[in-house]
């Protein structure tokens, strides 16, 4: 079986990495940035924008591929999965109306009130300052507040973190409003939601899903929480699947949620099958829900991925098929931790095309796995980009 994945990162060279250690697949692979790990893995590779799926498209004709497995959250909204499938390729991620789940907050908010799904956060969208003004004060001030649309995680402003104040509230209101930050004149302001953040993913044929160990990441730049919020500094998974504080039962909220999200997306039209995740706040009164993602995290991605035991191509075709159900996830009983090295200034001003030196050899002779992420390899020298 052909296989391409779509993007570039460390997510994606985690995917490439489950996908090398099924039965016979030959890996061919589109991203922005060459990344060595992915390269060294793939038949083939094309450099281009992942949004340019024209490309994608024609690469994946070429190759014959079968299955087209798709990373990151813009190729996504672009209608990535309609136009291989146009083209007669599947795609195991959402199409473009089901990716609504991740790339339109507000569609997605709705979405949960119509079909009364447990976990909610109060919560009610403005074009309007003066509106947004008292639904603010209403809650105290302790708020969270959104563009609509994909900002690259860099949207969002919660109270205690980013503002102390209605009225700096408001200011980052009216510049979301005027700047159409997200794409749109508008904000999502929700109640914030307090306790310990998780992440839960799972795979999903479009009616059923299969949940994965849940994981927690950091996203503040320096230890004990100081520094500015980052794309992720790394993460950690626990050998039983649940988390120091998150119960069973409460995992098991978080995968009902998600369960009920699919079922929704169903009833709505757009079937979601592929990857989902959802970042769930654990409150005093239970799992709420804080995003849902229509794809794997990063660095989530990289906690679970290398547990599934279980081929992960036939994972993928049973999504396709509508038979998750008849899989059985095996999954290896291991804690784990994901620790990103980043470029010197990342989070502030990233050095970029500073030479980096790795040393795979030993990584890997630690019980170690070294995933690359957003590095250019240039000739014989891998150097940084301005992330990850
Ligand atoms: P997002 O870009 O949606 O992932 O949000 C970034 C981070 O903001 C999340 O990981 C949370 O830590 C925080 N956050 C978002 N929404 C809320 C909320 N309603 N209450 C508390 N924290 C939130």
């Amino acid at each position: 079986m052909n296989i391409l994945v779509v993007g570039g990162g460390a997510r994606e060279h985690a995917i490439c990495d489950a996908v090398d250690r099924s039965k016979n697949v030959k890996l061919f692979s589109f991203m922005s940035n060459l990344n060595p790990g992915i390269k060294k893995l793939s038949q083939d590779y094309y450099l281009d924008k992942i949004t340019n799926i024209e490309k994608v498209v024609e690469f994946a004709k070429l190759n014959g591929i079968d299955i087209a497995l798709i990373g990151p959250e813009a190729p996504l909204e672009v209608g990535i999965v309609n136009e291989l499938k146009n083209a007669g390729i599947s795609a195991c991620a959402p199409t473009k109306n089901a990716a609504r789940i991740e790339t339109d907050k507000e569609w997605m908010r709705n979405l949960l009130k119509k079909y009364k799904i447990p976990g909610q956060l109060k919560c009610k969208t403005f074009k309007d300052v003066e509106k947004a003004k008292k639904f603010i004060e209403d809650l105290d001030c302790e708020v969270a507040l959104k563009p609509i649309g994909l900002t690259g995680g860099k949207g969002v402003k919660v109270s205690g973190d980013h503002f102390n104040s209605v009225d700096e509230a408001l200011n980052y209101v009216k510049e979301v409003i005027e700047n159409k930050i997200g794409g749109e004149a508008k904000i999502l302001i929700e109640e914030k939601a307090i306790g310990e953040e998780f992440t839960l993913q799972a795979f999903s044929d479009g009616d059923t899903i299969s949940p994965l160990p849940a994981v927690q990441d950091h996203k503040r730049l320096l230890p004990n929480d100081k520094g500015p919020n980052t794309g992720g500094m790394g993460s950690y998974s626990c050998d039983n699947g649940l988390l120091p504080f998150l119960s069973k039962s409460y995992y098991e909220e978080g995968a009902a949620i998600l369960q009920k999200i699919v079922e929704s997306l169903k009833k709505e039209g757009c079937k979601y099958v592929g990857p989902i995740y959802g970042q769930f706040m654990l409150t005093i009164n239970g799992p709420k829900i804080i995003e849902i993602n229509a794809r794997f995290g990063d660095p989530e991605a990289m906690n679970v991925l290398p547990l599934i035991e279980t081929d992960f191509i036939e994972i993928c075709n049973s999504m396709l098929n509508g038979n998750l159900d008849k899989i059985k996830l095996k999954l290896k009983k291991k804690s784990t931790v994901c620790k990103y090295i980043v470029p010197k200034g990342y989070g502030v001003k990233s050095m970029v095309g500073e030479e980096i030196f790795v040393d795979e050899e030993k990584i890997n002779s630690k019980d170690s796995i070294l995933f690359y992420a957003s590095v250019n390899k240039e000739g014989n020298i891998v150097k940084t980009t301005s992330s990850r």
